[in-house]
């Protein structure tokens, strides 16, 4: 796909989705980061119920460096994966205490590598914590992106390249929010509603039904 092409696909559907935001709840960026681990194979809903108690006992990367694993599995026990990702939320927390003076990196590269957190978590926690430009490819981004013809990417690190040529870098966060609402509302996995889409006429899908 050309670039021209790619520019008014991201302009339709940023005037689609002009509110497209993450619908996890989170009060600093230390929560944020818990909350996105938290997301993995999980609605924002469940994330939301779970961090909402979660929180009262520990918000901070000091407070949660220190639970034990076990009591921290039972509080998020309803967001599937539970055992990996108190693992995860302990060992980054710990990452933080030690090597960041307690606060949540600001940038991409000491995010990324902070003990449990992936790619995807980071860039996340980089563009909606720290208003940071960067595409997080989760699983609605990667099947919109490839049906709509952005990315042939046969995995989340391709596709992520992928868009980063084609879209304009200040447009890289918006975008990954458009797409995320687009893959929920419109161009589901199961059965994409290309007559309802708004960019159906640029759509490169090969089983478009209009
Ligand atoms: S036309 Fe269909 S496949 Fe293409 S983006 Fe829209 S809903 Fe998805």
């Amino acid at each position: 796909m050309n670039g021209k092409k790619a520019l008014e696909i991201t302009e339709i559907l940023e005037k689609t989705y002009p509110n497209a935001k993450p619908a996890l709840t989170y009060g600093s960026v230390f929560e944020l980061l818990v909350a996105v681990i938290l997301s993995a194979q999980c609605t924002d809903e469940r994330v939301n119920k779970v961090t909402d108690v979660l929180f009262k006992r520990a918000n901070t990367p000091q407070e949660m460096a220190k639970m034990n694993i076990e009591e921290l599995e039972k509080y998020i026990f309803s967001c599937g994966l539970y055992h990996s990702k108190a693992e995860h939320i302990i060992s980054a927390s710990k990452d933080i205490v030690e090597k960041f003076n307690g606060e949540v990196p600001s940038d991409l590269e000491n995010l990324r590598s902070l003990a449990g957190v992936g790619r995807k978590t980071a860039n996340v926690v980089y563009s909606v914590g720290f208003n940071g430009n960067a595409i997080a490819v989760d699983t609605h981004v990667f099947r919109v992106a490839g049906r709509i013809g952005l990315s042939k990417g046969k995995n989340p690190l391709a596709t992520e390249k992928d868009l980063m040529k084609r879209i304009p870098e200040n447009e890289w966060s918006k975008m990954h929010h458009c797409l995320i609402w687009h893959g929920r509302k419109v161009c589901s996995a199961r059965k994409p509603n290309c007559k309802g889409c708004s960019i159906s006429s640029l759509c490169e899908y090969k089983n478009k039904e209009l």
